[in-house]
């Protein structure tokens, strides 16, 4: 119980291995992250079914997380397979001929993108290594500058950081992946390229149309436009990925830290999950240790109370992914501890009203020295807002239901112990002493009912 930050492990070819999952889990993984960007369908379902069999055995509750790839933009084909130089200054078009293009011209396969660009915005191609600005638009061709010239091939992803996109956050692709997923009852569901609340409206009633299982969304932060809706969107949503891959590419990378800083500190005011992504031990994909900088950047999203990490290619395809695993552990374990010793003021909590229930918890085991706080979970909102307080002592979720135990991994801090016999207060302190909680004091949370309990 020295973790209070959660791991998202992203789930790939390096560790589907039941042998591998067992180890990973056992050494501190919360959530596991399907990537629909990669295998879909039946390959997927099977990991699912797998990861559910591993906690079960295990004993620890693991939540599933179903990534859809979204509206991920890429070019046409070129001429040759080879590579062609675009150089600054140089014009470039695009247009929605499916003739294979050349260093003057290549196709951009979907029509809507195409019209949704305007005079003036940029155009980012290959990761961002090349930059173009539109000249001209018209209905089926836009004309552009290149600004910042490299190499180009065929189907290269693009990104339009200037431009609002009025297609549907869901692809065909998505939907179809969506509807197999849901059968498999994930706990959530991670949106990619989400640019305004009414997306992440729109994937609810998708997903409500089909099925009655709780299944909580995680909008994906990763365009300029939908960080400066980050309070509508966070509101719409069920927790927050700060996808920070994709983020660096549409912001001047420079700005990303302090994008992230604010995006936490929305979450924490919103009582949603915040998840912190991309290359956070990216170096471990070839080496078993990680560098300075990233030792720092983790236990900085420890320091800053976000509530998960999450491991990308360093899990799904890195030498060792068990000992990434180890290594975040080790890191999140050693901040939290340190930062538990400077425990957060709870009194300073943005913008939360003085009589908020969960800032009465909160203050209440604070001002006690509490333990920690128990609480009888029925749902995942009395844990995770009390989660979103920070109050740095463990907050034990006794829960009676599974999906409800499987959805409070995400939540920093909230140690989900699950049931279907858990209901009384000899529970309650059964459960405490579960996680090694011996003697002192314990706020117990019983729907409205908060109360102060001496563990003897
Ligand atoms: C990212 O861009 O940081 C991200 C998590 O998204 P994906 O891995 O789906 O590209």
């Amino acid at each position: 119980m020295n973790k209070y930050t959660k791991i998202t492990a992203s789930i790939g070819p390096k560790c589907e291995d039941e042998q591998i999952l067992t180890r990973m889990i056992s050494a501190g993984v919360n959530v596991c992250r399907l990537n629909f960007s990669h295998d879909t369908g039946d390959v997927q379902g099977a990991k699912i079914d797998m990861i559910r069999s591993v906690s079960e055995k295990l004993g620890i509750p693991v939540a599933i997380m179903i990534d859809v790839q979204g509206p991920k933009h890429r070019i046409g084909n070129f001429k040759t397979e080879g590579k062609y130089k675009l150089t600054i200054g140089q014009r470039f078009v695009f247009d929605n001929d499916d003739t294979p293009g050349d260093e003057t011209r290549v196709q951009l396969p979907d029509a809507d993108v195409l019209s949704s660009l305007h005079v003036g915005e940029r155009i980012l191609l290959n990761d961002g290594k090349i930059e173009m600005r539109v000249d001209s638009v018209s209905p089926d061709r836009v004309e552009t500058t290149v600004i910042r010239g490299d190499e180009i091939w065929s189907r290269r992803g693009f990104n339009l950081p200037d431009t609002e996109i009025s297609t549907s956050v869901l692809t065909a692709k998505d939907r179809a992946d969506l509807e197999y997923a849901i059968t498999k009852k994930p706990d959530y569901v991670a949106i990619s390229f989400v640019q305004r609340p009414e997306d992440i409206a729109e994937v609810r009633d998708f997903i409500t149309a089909r099925t009655s299982h709780p299944i909580k969304i995680i909008a994906k932060i990763e365009r300029p436009n939908a960080v400066d809706r980050i309070t509508d969107i966070a509101s719409a949503s069920d927790g927050i990925m700060i996808a920070r891959g994709d983020l660096a590419v549409e912001v001047p990378f420079e700005a990303v830290p302090a994008i992230s800083r604010h995006i936490i500190r929305e979450c924490r005011k919103m009582n949603k999950p915040v998840i912190v992504a991309t290359q956070m031990l990216g170096s471990m994909v070839n080496s078993e240790f990680p560098t300075r900088a990233e030792i720092t950047d983790v236990a900085n999203t420890a320091y800053l109370r976000a509530d998960s990490t999450m491991t990308s290619e360093e899990t799904t395809i890195g030498i060792n992914p068990v000992n990434v695993i180890d290594t975040m552990y080790k890191i999140l374990s050693h901040a939290d501890m340190d930062a538990i010793a400077n425990p957060y003021d709870w009194s300073r909590v943005e913008n939360i009203p003085e009589n908020d229930w969960s800032r009465s918890v909160a203050s209440m085991a604070y001002l006690n020295r509490a333990s920690a706080i128990v609480v009888f979970a029925r749902d995942t909102s009395a844990c995770i807002q009390i989660s979103c307080r920070k109050p740095d002592i463990p907050i034990v979720a006794v829960c009676n239901e599974s999906v409800v135990a499987n959805q409070l991994c995400l939540a920093r801090g909230v140690f989900p112990i699950y049931s279907p016999e858990l209901f009384g207060m000899r529970d309650a302190f059964n459960s405490a002493r579960r996680f090694n909680i011996n003697m002192g004091k314990l706020v117990i949370v019983d729907e409205d009912k908060i109360s102060l309990r001496t563990l003897d």
